[in-house]
């Protein structure tokens, strides 16, 4: 559903992302996992198309959206995003957030909120204000929004960061159950070991711009490819 091969970018001669190939299979859950810095949130951005690669080419859904002569804007990319900062509009109630951009077609559009609605757990608050939610209310408005055009793959940017511990641990397994609900592919960026190796199917381990193990959770707990990602997936938060 996702093929990155050997996508780099740079910015002002600095390489901030390098070489990172990865392959995502229908309905998986990927983690970009790393330390502050480590290219991360702009590899996210390549894969959104907020950013454009020096090299190599980025495949979604089998259609090229990056590459020598190819390139597609966000718009045309099969893809939702969550933010870390929820980013819905204030003047507009959960169903209004929800159904925004959804199209001219009202019956379907109604169809697609309830479901979405109902998939993130916020049945009967269809009539409420962002201010009128907490935040992981929010950040599950914000979830529905991206789920609600049925993309192949969502894009989640340190969905849970702003998020107080227990609300975190709770929206993380749903996040989780969620995605799977809807067999869509995501891509979830965090700084967060525990998050993206409980969270995730895959998950590849940024250093320094280079994707320095992509693997199962489980392999990368019991063998790690270096040094670096064993210390760093073991590492108390
Ligand atoms: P964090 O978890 O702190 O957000 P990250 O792993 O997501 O870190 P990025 O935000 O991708 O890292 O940044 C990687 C490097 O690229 C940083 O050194 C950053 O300063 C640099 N960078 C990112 N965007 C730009 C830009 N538009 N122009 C110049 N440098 C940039």
């Amino acid at each position: 559903i996702l093929h990155l091969d050997d996508v780099s970018k740079q910015f002002s001669g600095n390489w901030v992302v390098q070489h990172v190939s990865l392959k995502l299979h229908q309905g998986e859950l990927l983690g970009l996992l790393g330390p502050s810095g480590c290219g991360k949130t702009t590899l996210l951005r390549l894969i959104a198309g907020f950013e454009q690669p020096q090299n190599g080419t980025i495949d979604i859904a089998g259609q090229r959206v990056a590459g020598s002569n190819r390139w597609q804007p966000p718009e045309r990319r099969d893809v939702g995003m969550v933010f870390q900062d929820y980013a819905l509009f204030p003047h507009l109630n959960v169903a209004e957030n929800i159904g925004f951009g959804l199209g001219r077609d009202r019956q379907k559009t109604k169809e697609r909120i309830s479901e979405a609605i109902a998939l993130v757990g916020l049945t009967g608050f269809e009539k409420r204000y962002p201010h009128e939610l907490s935040g992981g209310q929010q950040q599950r408005v914000a979830l529905a929004r991206a789920i609600a055009p049925q993309p192949s793959l969502i894009l989640l940017d340190e969905p849970l960061s702003n998020l107080d511990l227990q609300v975190r641990l709770r929206l993380r397994q749903e996040i989780r159950t969620i995605l799977k609900a809807t067999g869509m592919s995501a891509v979830f960026v965090t700084h967060d070991q525990e998050e993206a190796l409980s969270l995730c199917d895959r998950v590849a381990v940024m250093r320094q711009g280079q994707v320095e193990q992509f693997d199962t959770p489980e392999a990368i707990y019991q063998t790690p490819a270096s040094q670096f990602v064993a210390e760093f997936v073991t590492q108390a938060n």
